[in-house]
């Protein structure tokens, strides 16, 4: 291991570790329940649409459900079976709602799709070509916010990662399958951590492990080579909640602060759960997408606590009746750890890609509950804050329902890690308070893109039916011009017709005095022709006379 001079974040909280009973016995796989409900979202971003129909039989890693939006992941199938329904399903979530799920009924025979395409000449692949892979296996953040992992590996073409880190920082007390996983499958993380330094171009890597978890240390150096030694350092931490944040973990393993609204990749660094970091090896090394997961089932109320790998869309009464689960001593179920845990209020609720823990809270073990007291001004919450946020000015303006109020006080920087409701002496479940902003807060906005929508739209048809109205009358000017210009031309000719006929009627009338003036030459004979021609001519009406002489012309 390295020496280096860690840093330090504000805050936080010792907290009792709870974590030894589920280590006992090594990580063995869940059995497969009679039916799977695989939610088509277990991730943040768009959820995945189904590209199955209800009665196909599906193998295990078959893809299942897909979308073309740019956040999104895709979901396979956990084992093979039968698609017997896509049902509205109750899913982890703080309302407890329900979301279409995909119902497999299985067939107990776990049979693989063929022609998994394993890639292990992966540093032979491009960064883009390593992400859609990385993409197409489902792979989102297993740390518990589930952003889809690809997205995460793409730092944009102007950002340079210099650090890479692997988060082993398992804080929250009783979750341990981070642990566990680092003990039993440490080269497997390696391999994963190797091809997303591939994927990010990333100078070096760091791993860290809080200092309590020395068996998780001493398997990850064991299995770490001299060659990886010159590029990756695994780092014991000091044990204090909520090391495991993202930014507290970043502070700690480099000293750097990531600024208010800035990302980690702002300032040079990427960072990982050890877990995304084993799927990305399963996924490109071997061609096996995110279908599974380890979990731990723990609790006052569980007889066996431990960890199994548990694939998605097993519902959680099934996974905790394995484990033991004394239903009489159940005071509490939680997704997740004691301080940032989901309650699950209904026990079908399915294991899904973001769930670390099943947390089967048992008397005693779920905390007094007090009624909620007026806050006394004490600033305790302040100073267990680790975003160094000023939690009772949050509380105040998140009850008054003024949002622009508190997120002048950054409300979006607080990490939910629940210090500040811990320590509070007046019990004010604080937390929730935040979610209820944070929430009203996400809901304003969407109304607001919706009004934004439907104003452009507004807007965008004035300016088209405007835009009509002018070429239309464009238009009836130019034909009305055109019309005008052929009707001025007719006169013209009409006019030139006349004048032409008139000129021709002078013309005769002129031979004929003269040919009236030549008649004493002629012989009697012709004079008599003559003569009768003028009488009949005499006995025609004008009209006549023109055409013949029209005739004769
Ligand atoms: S800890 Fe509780 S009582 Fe004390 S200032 Fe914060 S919110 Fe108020
Ligand atoms: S929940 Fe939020 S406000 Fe409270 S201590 Fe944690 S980060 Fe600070």
């Amino acid at each position: 291991m390295m020496p280096m001079k860690l840093g330090q974040f504000h805050g936080g909280l010792r907290l009792p570790g709870c974590k030894a009973d589920s280590m006992l016995s090594p990580v063995t796989a869940a059995p497969i329940p009679p039916r799977l409900y695989v939610p088509l979202k277990q991730h943040i971003g768009a959820a995945a649409e189904p590209v199955i129909r209800i009665g196909d039989h599906v193998l295990k890693g078959q893809l299942l459900a897909d979308s073309d939006s740019h956040v999104t992941a895709p979901v396979h199938a956990p084992t093979s079976g039968t698609v017997v329904e896509i049902v509205e399903h109750t899913v982890p979530h703080p309302s407890g709602m329900t979301a279409p799920c995909i119902v497999i009924e299985t067939d107990g025979k776990d049979e693989w799709r063929p022609n998994l395409s394993a890639h292990s000449q992966y540093h032979l692949l491009s960064p883009n070509e390593l992400r859609q892979i990385i993409r197409d296996a489902g792979i989102v953040g297993l740390g518990g916010a589930g952003f889809p992992a690809f997205l995460k590996l793409n730092p944009g073409q102007d950002k340079l990662v210099e650090t890479l880190i692997l988060n082993g920082a398992e804080c929250e007390p009783y979750i341990t399958c981070d642990a566990m996983l680092m003990q039993e499958r440490a080269r497997d993380i390696l391999d994963g951590l190797h091809i997303m330094r591939h994927a990010v171009q990333a100078r070096h890597c760091i791993i860290g492990i809080e200092d309590h978890n020395s068996a998780a240390i001493a398997a990850m150096q064991a299995a770490l080579s001299k060659e990886e030694q010159k590029h990756i350092s695994i780092i014991a931490i000091p044990t204090r909640y909520p090391t495991g944040g993202e930014k507290q973990l970043i502070k700690v393993l480099t000293n750097k602060e990531v600024p208010s609204h800035k990302l980690p990749i702002d300032i040079g660094v990427v960072c990982h759960n050890v877990g995304t970091a084993f799927a990305v090896a399963d996924a490109v090394l071997r061609g096996i997408p995110l279908i599974s997961r380890y979990v731990t089932i723990t609790g006052g109320a569980i007889k066996t606590p431990q960890n199994l790998i548990t694939q998605f869309g097993t519902p959680m009464a099934f996974l905790l009746d394995h484990c033991g689960l004394q239903r009489d001593k159940l005071s509490r179920l939680l997704m997740g750890g004691p301080m940032m845990g989901l309650q699950i209020s209904d026990l079908q609720t399915p294991v899904i890609k973001t769930s670390n823990c099943l947390l089967a809270l048992g008397p005693g073990e779920a905390g007094d509950t007090h009624p909620e007291m007026p806050c006394i001004r004490c600033g305790e919450c302040a100073r267990v804050c680790p975003a160094q946020l000023l939690p009772q000015q949050l509380y105040w303006w998140s009850r008054a329902r003024d949002f622009d109020k508190v997120q002048d006080y950054n409300l979006f920087d607080c990490i939910e890690c629940g210090c500040c409701a811990w320590v509070c002496p007046s019990h004010i479940p604080l937390v929730q308070y935040y979610r209820f902003a944070k929430t009203e807060i996400w809901q304003q906005e969407r109304d607001k893109r919706k009004s934004d929508h439907a104003r452009d739209r507004h807007e965008f048809r004035q300016l088209r039916m405007e835009r009509k109205k002018r070429e239309d009358e464009e238009r009836k000017r130019k034909k009305k011009e055109l019309l005008q210009r052929a009707n001025a031309g007719k006169d013209e000719t009409k006019k030139s017709a006349i004048d032409e006929a008139l000129a021709r009627v002078q013309a005769k009338k002129a031979q004929q005095q003269t040919e009236s003036r030549n008649t004493d030459n002629l012989t009697p004979a012709q004079q008599k022709q003559i003569e009768a021609a003028d009488a009949r001519r005499a006995n025609q009406t004008p009209a006549d006379t023109t055409g013949d002489e029209g005739s004769e012309a």
